[in-house]
């Protein structure tokens, strides 16, 4: 089965997070065959990525969600760091700055959206608007359970005009998180990322996955699904991305634009040229 079947939420199903095991590698053993397949994907997903900026009618965004240290960073690096940076845009959403938090929550989610030909990749993403929110109870629930409609209108619309979506929740076990909390805690290089919310965010793990699993049961829609991602091994969250942007842009039949130009005139120009060198003297 493709990967988009296996690992989407379909459109009204039930999320129970605790039946989806984020150690699952699809019979993938170890890193070395990850990686062995990685570098037959990454190819394809860089011709793909070239097709969608050249055919330059369509988009494609990928919304990253997880719980702190489940690997969003990890996956732009590696999933999207290969591709052409030209025709590619991260944007992280961080607590909403005084002008962001004085407008609706889509505001600053909208004015970052992919223009045609682009792939745009939202590390968070207006779903913390019924994630971080809810839990804190930084809003009333009058106002965050609304949001679930207003999020698949917002995105149905860009839908519409063209923008293909992808939401990956990247899961992983709370222990596989404290081991990673313990890795960043071991390398100098890593401490940067520690924040004090860590360990008080994570005493609120039962709550997040409550809220993940409402969010995911009712915003995952054909137009623009949800898959929950086994992310306990880098390894296969990185592959399983990787084969569902593949697999996503083959079904969108894309194809090159004919030329703009008449190519016949233009070989004929070419001839002209090849035959009255420019003299640079
Ligand atoms: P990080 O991704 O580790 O840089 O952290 C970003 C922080 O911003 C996380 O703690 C998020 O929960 C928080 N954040 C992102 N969007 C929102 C939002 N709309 N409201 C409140 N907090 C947010
Ligand atoms: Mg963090």
């Amino acid at each position: 089965m493709s990967y988009s079947q296996s690992f989407r939420i379909g459109k009204g199903e039930k999320v129970d997070l605790n039946h989806f095991d984020p150690d699952a590698s699809d019979g993938h053993h170890d890193k070395q065959s990850a990686s062995a397949e990685m570098a037959e994907l990454l190819p394809r997903l860089q011709q793909l990525q070239a097709l969608l900026y050249a055919e330059n009618r369509r988009s494609l965004l990928i919304c990253l969600q997880a719980m702190d240290a489940g690997g969003k960073d990890g996956t732009i690096r590696h999933v999207i760091g290969p591709l052409n940076p030209q025709g590619t845009r991260v944007h992280s959403f961080k607590v909403p700055s005084p002008e962001e938090a004085a407008h609706d929550f889509l505001w600053r989610i909208h004015r970052q959206v992919p223009a045609r030909g682009e792939i745009a990749i939202f590390n968070r993403s207006h779903y913390e608007d019924v994630l971080v929110t809810r839990v804190h109870r930084l809003v009333p629930k009058k106002v965050w359970s609304q949001r679930y409609r207003q999020i698949v209108d917002f995105e149905a619309n860009l839908t519409a005009a063209g923008t293909r979506i992808l939401k990956f929740f990247l899961h992983i076990s709370p222990e596989e998180q404290l081991r990673r909390f313990k890795q960043r805690l071991d390398d100098p290089g890593r401490h940067w990322k520690i924040s004090d919310a860590d360990y008080s965010e994570r005493e609120l793990w039962p709550d997040y996955q409550q809220a993940y699993a409402e969010a995911l049961a009712k915003t995952s829609t054909a137009a623009a699904p949800w898959f929950v991602i086994p992310a306990n091994h880098k390894w296969f969250r990185n592959l399983a991305v990787t084969r569902i942007l593949i697999e996503t842009f083959e079904s969108m039949q894309m194809a090159y634009p004919p030329p703009s130009v008449d190519l016949e005139e233009i070989r004929q120009r070419y001839h002209a040229a090849s035959t009255q060198p420019i003299s640079t003297s």
